[in-house]
């Protein structure tokens, strides 16, 4: 079983011929909204990788809450630990131009409410065989999360995007860091090796290079990506994180070469599909590429 405490958005894209400057307003073209969030995108990811997931977050009253935890539901993501507070949920205000050219705008919302886990979300915890985090809720809630993961003995995976630097409290308590390069840079020093003096496990996500890990005992594994025509990267790295968080609650941390291979099958399978969270692929679509 895998716990993701973590975020939920929606996703508002509007694209448009030309992105307006400040003070203007332009005509834009197709609207849709899209469920995201790095939270839900990676319980969604492992979900449909086959993984019993389990998702402690928070939505708003606002008309996007039910919208958010219906797309959960629908992919098969328990949402008994999913709160719904008071106030707007988190959206995306995302407008994207003809050169793929962007402009994002986050409001957190409901994620900011997310302050303190209960009784039954630490229970929760203590029950998954992998928690999964990344640092789009409160810092102190990604700790307390990870503090009651260390406590139950289960393993604690903290995939550190967006960005940031890690609190020392934070890094004490995480098994496996999932990186890639950019966030890699600015966590520490963006080489693997470096990165080991913080955490015991990395994981480096390259992109069409595939993926490495490394760990303190002196494992190095260097794994390609399986060759496809990239369509669209968005949540690729998403889709790699929870078919990582799967292939280890899985297989109990062995045979890092097989999970890496395949979390690098789900990665590519999701950068083949446009899209972000509807483009991650099912256990089936991974393991089809995985073997070809
Ligand atoms: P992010 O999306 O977080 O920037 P990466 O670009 O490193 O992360 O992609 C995550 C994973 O997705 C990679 O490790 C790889 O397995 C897969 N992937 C991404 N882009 C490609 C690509 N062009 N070809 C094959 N696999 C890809």
């Amino acid at each position: 079983q895998v716990v993701v405490v973590g975020s939920t958005n929606l996703d508002l894209v509007v694209t448009t011929a030309q992105l307006p400057g400040p003070g203007e307003t332009v005509l834009g073209e197709d609207f849709r909204t899209v469920p995201g969030g790095k939270g839900a995108n990676q319980a969604v990811a492992a979900a449909r990788a086959g993984a019993d997931c389990v998702f402690v977050g928070a939505v708003g009253t606002d008309e996007f809450g039910p919208r958010l935890r219906d797309s959960l539901v629908a992919a098969g993501v328990g949402v008994d630990r999913l709160r719904t507070v008071p106030g707007a949920s988190g959206v995306a205000l995302i407008a994207v131009d003809r050169d793929a050219e962007n402009f994002i705008v986050v409001a957190p919302g409901a994620n900011s409410a997310l302050t303190d886990l209960d009784a039954d979300d630490r229970a929760a915890i203590a029950a998954a065989d992998v928690l999964l985090l990344q640092l789009e809720v409160p810092m102190p809630t990604v700790v307390a999360a990870a503090a009651a993961a260390r406590a139950a003995g289960t393993t604690v995976v903290l995939n550190a995007a967006p960005a940031a630097p890690l609190p020392a409290d934070l890094l004490d308590l995480v098994d496996v860091l999932v990186v890639n390069e950019h966030e890699a840079a600015v966590v520490g020093g963006g080489e693997i090796e470096a990165l080991l003096a913080l955490v015991p496990r990395v994981v480096l996500t390259l992109g069409a290079r595939g993926a490495a890990y490394a760990d303190r005992s002196g494992v190095r594994v260097d794994v390609p990506a399986p060759r496809i025509e990239a369509v669209d990267t968005t949540a690729a790295g998403d889709a790699f994180t929870g078919a990582l968080a799967v292939g280890w609650a899985e297989r109990g941390g062995e045979d890092i070469t097989a999970v890496l291979r395949w979390a690098c099958a789900a990665g590519a399978a999701c950068a083949q599909r446009p899209g972000a969270s509807s483009a991650l692929p099912d256990r089936a679509t991974i393991d089809a590429l995985h073997d070809a």
